[in-house]
This record gives C-alpha cells, sequence and structure tokens, in this order.
C-alpha cells in the first residue's frame, strides 16, 4: 500500500507527528510492534510545555493527573525541600498519556497498524520501502523513525550503528498501584517527587505518587556500571533508604521492576535526517542528560519532523539536501536546553571544586531553585538562568569566598552514601 509519510513507532514523538501530518491531509501510516494501548517503562513526569504542544488543557483532561508543585532532594539523610507553590510539571500514566495522542492521530486521519514490527527499510531514489517481520511492504516519501532506542530506521537508514556506552542511560523502575489510603500515608510530600542524587554516581533515583500509584526507580549512565557497582545493587540499597524512611512498608508488594535503557546525553550525536529519513524522540537520541526527560523533545522533535515532511512533500524533494532544515529547526528549539543540562551536569561532577560550591548552593532555596530545578523541571527558558545567575552574582561570589577558605575540603564527603564498592 503507499503512503505519503510512514512512521515507525507510537511513542509521543512517532504519535504526535502522526497528529500532525494527518491533520494537514497527509495520508500517513503509524506501524507499532506492540499493541495499544502499549506499557512503558516510565517515571511519568512531564512540564507544563508538553500540554501546550499537544495543545491539551491540563485543567480539562480526562486521563490521571498529578500535579507537582516542586521537589525535595535528598542528599543522604537530609531532605532539600523546593515549593513553587504552583504546578511546575505533572505526572501522568503512560499507558492512558500515549494512548491519547495516537487515539488523537487516528481521528485526525493516520491509519495505525498496531502488533506489527519492522525489521527493515529500503531507500530507493523514487520512495521508500519499509518492511515488516512478516515480509509485508509498505512504501512512502519519507519515513519517520520513532523507534525508540533501537529504532530499526536508525539502524537501516546507516544513520546511526548504536550508542556508546557514555550516551546509554540504563533504568530500572517500577509503578504500583497502591490503593488510596496507603498513598495518603506513606510521604508528606505529597505532590513533590523525592530525588535522590547520586552525583559521583552521575544519577538520581526517584519515589512519587501519581494519585494513588507510586513510582519508584533510578538511572545511571552505563559506563559508570561495573561488576561491583551494579544496577541491581544501586537498587537494593536504594529500597533499603526507602524503608529506612519509612516510605515502604514491609506489606506492600511492588510491581516487578524492569529494565530499560535509552539515550541521554547533550543532544543527538549523530546525524538525524537522511535522504527520506528523519528521527524524532529516542531514536535520535534527543532526551535529556540532565533530567532525563525524554517525552518533551520526542514531542518537540515529532512536531518538527512533521513540518520538514510537510515542506518536502510540497516541493517534491526528499533527499538528504532538502531534509536539512530539520537539523537547523531541532538544534534552535532545543540547544538551549542541552547548554543548561551541560550546565547542570558541569555542576553535579565531582571535582572538589564544583562539589563545595554544589553543596553551598544547595542550603538556599533561590539558588536551588535557579541551579538546579529550573533547568531540570524546564520552569523558565534556558535565557532566563542566564540572566538569574548574572543578577545572583554577588550571592554567588560570597558562596565562591566560603569554598576557597573552607579549604578546600569537600564537604559532600559528609555526605556520601555508602554505596557498595
Ligand atoms: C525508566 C524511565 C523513566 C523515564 N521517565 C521520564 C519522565 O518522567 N519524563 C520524561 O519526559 N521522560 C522520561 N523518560 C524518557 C521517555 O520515556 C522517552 O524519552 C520517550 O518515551 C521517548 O519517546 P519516543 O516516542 O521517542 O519513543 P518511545 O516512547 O520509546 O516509543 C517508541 C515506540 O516504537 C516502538 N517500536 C520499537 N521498535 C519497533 C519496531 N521495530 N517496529 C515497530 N515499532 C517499534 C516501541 O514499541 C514504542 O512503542 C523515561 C525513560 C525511562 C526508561
Amino acid at each position: 500500500m503507499k503512503y505519503e509519510v510512514i512512521i515507525v513507532g507510537a511513542g509521543p514523538g512517532g504519535a504526535f507527528a502522526a497528529r500532525q501530518l494527518a491533520r494537514k491531509g497527509i495520508k500517513v501510516l503509524l506501524l507499532e510492534k506492540q499493541t495499544i494501548p502499549r506499557k512503558k517503562p516510565c517515571a511519568g513526569w512531564v512540564t507544563p510545555e508538553v500540554f501546550k504542544l499537544l495543545g491539551w488543557n491540563p485543567k480539562r483532561l480526562d486521563i490521571l493527573l498529578e500535579e507537582m508543585r516542586g521537589a525535595v532532594l535528598w542528599i543522604e539523610r537530609e531532605p532539600f525541600h523546593t515549593d513553587y507553590r504552583r504546578p511546575i510539571a505533572y505526572g501522568i500514566l503512560r499507558e492512558q498519556f500515549d494512548t491519547k495522542i495516537v487515539e488523537e492521530a487516528r481521528s485526525a486521519g493516520a491509519h495505525l497498524t498496531d502488533g506489527t514490527r519492522v525489521i527493515e527499510i529500503e531507500i530507493g531514489s523514487d520512495r521508500a520501502r519499509v518492511i515488516t517481520a512478516k515480509r509485508k511492504a509498505f512504501e512512502g516519501q519519507i519515513i519517520i523513525g520513532a523507534g525508540g532506542t533501537y529504532c530499526p530506521v536508525a539502524k537501516g537508514s546507516g544513520l546511526r550503528k548504536g550508542w556508546a556506552r557514555d550516551e546509554l542511560g540504563i533504568t530500572i523502575s517500577s509503578e504500583t498501584r497502591i490503593g488510596k489510603e496507603k498513598a495518603a500515608e506513606l510521604t508528606k510530600y505529597r505532590g513533590c517527587p523525592e530525588l535522590f542524587f547520586m552525583p559521583w554516581e552521575m544519577s538520581y533515583a526517584w519515589y512519587f505518587l501519581k494519585q494513588d500509584y507510586l513510582s519508584i526507580g533510578l538511572g545511571v549512565r552505563c559506563n559508570l556500571l561495573s561488576r561491583d557497582k551494579s544496577l541491581k545493587s544501586l537498587l537494593d540499597n536504594f529500597l533499603n533508604q526507602l524503608r529506612e524512611l519509612g516510605r515502604l512498608d514491609e506489606g506492600m508488594t511492588l510491581s516487578p521492576f524492569r529494565g530499560y535503557s535509552y539515550a541521554t546525553y547533550f543532544g543527538p550525536t549523530g546525524k538525524t535526517y537522511g535522504n527520506r529519513v528523519l528521527l524524532v524522540g529516542d531514536a535520535g537520541g534527543f532526551s535529556l542528560n540532565s533530567s532525563g526527560e525524554g517525552i518533551r523533545p520526542a514531542l518537540l522533535t515529532g512536531g518538527l519532523a512533521a513540518e520538514t515532511a510537510l515542506d518536502a512533500l510540497s516541493h517534491g524533494r526528499f533527499d538528504e539536501q532538502a531534509l536539512k532544515g530539520y537539523e537547523d529547526k531541532w538544534r534552535s528549539a532545543l540547544r538551549g536546553s542541552y547548554r543548561r543540562g551541560s550546565f547542570l551536569i558541569y555542576q553535579l561532577r565531582h571535582t572538589t571544586i564544583t562539589e563545595v560550591f554544589f553543596n553551598l548552593t544547595m542550603k538556599d532555596e533561590d539558588l536551588r531553585r535557579l541551579l538546579y530545578f529550573d533547568p531540570f523541571y524546564n520552569v523558565v527558558p534556558p535565557k532566563k538562568t542566564l540572566f538569574g545567575i548574572l543578577s545572583h552574582i554577588p550571592k554567588l561570589t560570597r558562596y565562591a569566598f566560603k569554598t576557597l577558605i573552607s579549604g578546600g575540603k569537600p564537604l559532600s564527603t559528609l555526605w556520601r552514601p555508602d554505596y557498595p564498592k
């Protein structure tokens, strides 16, 4: 069958691209290997910009939503509570959230074929072909690769052979329905996810409630794992910490933890477009390194890929040169987020001076917002963070001076929990 655009993967990136194209009257095929609704391991927090992109009003949604007003950052036994006193993010269930986007794409006219795994693509001079595991072929002018970390379009087009170990985040997570009563008694920080930063591991763990669902998990950079420091040992340690804090009670059975990896780097390291091909979301490596946020970048790039494909269809040109504008578009939309993320990561690196600085600034709620949570939750645009930092120079200078006179002894050594060596 012939389509104008074929999209592989019905996650947020692919489904949103399908919706946008179908709304413009384009003949779109959306192929998904799982059956919709599908499960996806995820903490499930999204920033308000996500709703703006989707055109959804969070006050009038028919899916589960938990308002998040800030966060609690645990540094060993000390909680640093940051409250914005307004919703800065929302907790969602991926199964419901992702399905809603797919349904909107279908209502707009996109053709969904789920339960269909793509195994190969072929790029010809006059068309592109997608071949499924059952040897069925579909033809189109452009293919959008939205198949997540190991997208067959990224591989088949030669745009990406694999991922370097330091590009990949390895996660393990579980989401359990615990009931309203239990949810009400487990933590006093309702509406504020509890984050457990492990800067020396360049990773963090989370614990938060979305109505009566409990989400627990952790992520770590793949190259920092070793036989002595396995994901399992980090998870066991984290669960023990939660038990000690009373965040889990003995009789509770959690849903099984599932591992999953995806690229969370300083932006894509490879090309995201080629002849008749565009890559979006995790297939292109767009998730943010600072927080692991991937839904917003997937929607953003899905929307931009749809715009690029529309443009190409109107000109009848689908070669690499004609699709090049896609990269300029996503760079201008996401460059600020990647840069700000690098700045956040830089502060968390454990060279003595940044570690001491991290500890000192962490104690100041204003600076905590400005330096850690504004970037983490994308609360304000990146440029505003820069102006904020400039206006805090006197305070920052005072802290820098304190750092110097502390004799270079990293205060955080006091905070370092005993992770398995
Ligand atoms: C544990 C964990 C927690 C996370 N928490 C958050 C969070 O709280 N907030 C946030 O913003 N981001 C979070 N992320 C990141 C986020 O989940 C991803 O970045 C986001 O889902 C990317 O969307 P996508 O559309 O690119 O890919 P995906 O959502 O991965 O969708 C890809 C789709 O392609 C399909 N597919 C794959 N291969 C094929 C094939 N061969 N043929 C057909 N279909 C195929 C898959 O089945 C899947 O449905 C988290 C990730 C993990 C692993």
